[in-house]
């Protein structure tokens, strides 16, 4: 099998001209060319020889721009791209005052089950490879004709199921020479696996860690959550504060707001307490999300009222709370959903 180009780090590329021949300091200029996404023919500076050579050994391919939605509101763009077998993947990218950024798939589809999320309704089909994850960058950038100057691992897939990959897409993503995006302008989201939190803690990379906690018990996050059952809230928090001790990263936490099982103001107070209890007196954050109602799932938003004061009860509390921004919603932005429609026109 032909290995796959655009995983390869600049020491493989340098080995890899020279089992051939070619001179080691070209590894940087191919490097250069694949994170813009130029294909080989258009290497300009690479001989000809050279470039047959690299198409005999190697694999290139950028995701095909299947479907894009762009919105009228606020500029959103939403891709479903098809990988080179036809799995299909989402990212959008998000026009921002300091910048766009793009919000990113891990994975051809999720094996995690949340109750809430489109993006598991049919399983995970697939990892995505590390020259995956970063291609998806490449090609929107590249068709944006702008920067990219952030990335929100919070697309299709939970990036922690697919360790390495993601630990190698980090690793090309903030390459001088590549794409040289700052680990600060990184987020990774993640349901809660409590052994890679501490893997990634001890990387070389600073980068923001959010956690999908959606609820304030161990009974009501079970229910919606199946990651649970097998680590409790307890572990992951301890885990949190551990990722915040060793890096001095500020947590994130995502919470979906549920109409009734999660937002009353009962839950506010509860989730304030616990909280509290492992971050008091360090920066942490809190990102409320009006639940997307999913058909599937049957869950329904509570009324802007009731975020309303669920955030106050938050405040109150101390607890630094904000509503996400709601981009694209003409344009269906929320991830899983293209790529589970498009699964069920097939069917
Ligand atoms: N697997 C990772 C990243 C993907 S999901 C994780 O669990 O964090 C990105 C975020 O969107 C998560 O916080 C997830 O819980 C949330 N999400 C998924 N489906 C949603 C829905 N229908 N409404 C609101 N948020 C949702």
């Amino acid at each position: 099998m032909k290995t796959e180009i655009l995983s390869m780090n600049i020491a493989e590329l340098e080995e890899l001209l020279n089992s051939f021949g070619e001179k080691k300091y070209k590894a940087k200029q191919i490097f250069a060319w694949l994170h813009r996404g130029v294909g080989f023919d258009e290497m300009s500076d690479i001989s000809k020889a050279t470039r047959e050579k690299l198409s005999t050994l190697t694999f290139l391919y950028y995701p095909e721009i299947r479907q894009k939605y762009v919105s009228a509101i606020d500029g959103t763009v939403k891709y479903l791209f098809a990988m080179h077998d036809g799995q299909l993947i989402e990212s959008v990218v998000m026009r921002y005052k300091h910048g766009n950024s793009i919000c990113i798939s891990s994975q051809a589809g999720c094996r995690m089950g949340c109750k809430f999320c489109a993006s598991t309704l049919n399983g995970r089909a697939r990892d995505l490879s590390a020259g995956e994850i970063l291609s998806q960058v490449i090609t929107a950038q590249k068709d944006i004709g702008e920067r990219i100057d952030n990335i929100v691992m919070m697309g299709i897939g939970e990036p922690l199921d697919n360790y390495k990959s993601v630990i190698r897409f980090l690793e090309l993503v903030g390459a001088k020479g590549g794409l040289n995006i700052g680990y600060r302008h990184i987020s990774l989201s993640t349901c809660g696996l409590v052994d890679k939190i501490d893997r990634l803690a001890d990387e070389e990379f600073p980068i923001t860690l959010s956690i999908s906690l959606h609820a304030s018990s161990d009974d009501e996050r079970s229910e919606i959550m199946p990651i649970n059952k097998k680590w409790h809230i307890d572990e992951l928090l301890c885990a949190c504060r551990r990722y915040f001790d060793k890096t001095g990263r500020r947590i994130s936490f995502e919470y979906t707001l549920i109409h009734t099982k999660n937002d009353t103001p009962a839950h506010a107070k509860k989730l304030a307490k616990l909280l509290l209890k492992y971050f008091k007196g360090v920066p942490f954050h809190v990102n409320l999300i009006p639940v997307n109602e999913v058909a599937e799932s049957g869950f329904k938003q509570g009324s802007e009222k009731s975020i309303q004061t669920f955030i106050s009860i938050l405040e109150q509390s101390g607890v630094n709370a904000t509503k996400r921004r709601r981009l694209g919603s003409d344009i269906n932005a929320s991830c899983g959903q293209l790529r589970a429609e498009n699964a069920n026109k097939t069917n």
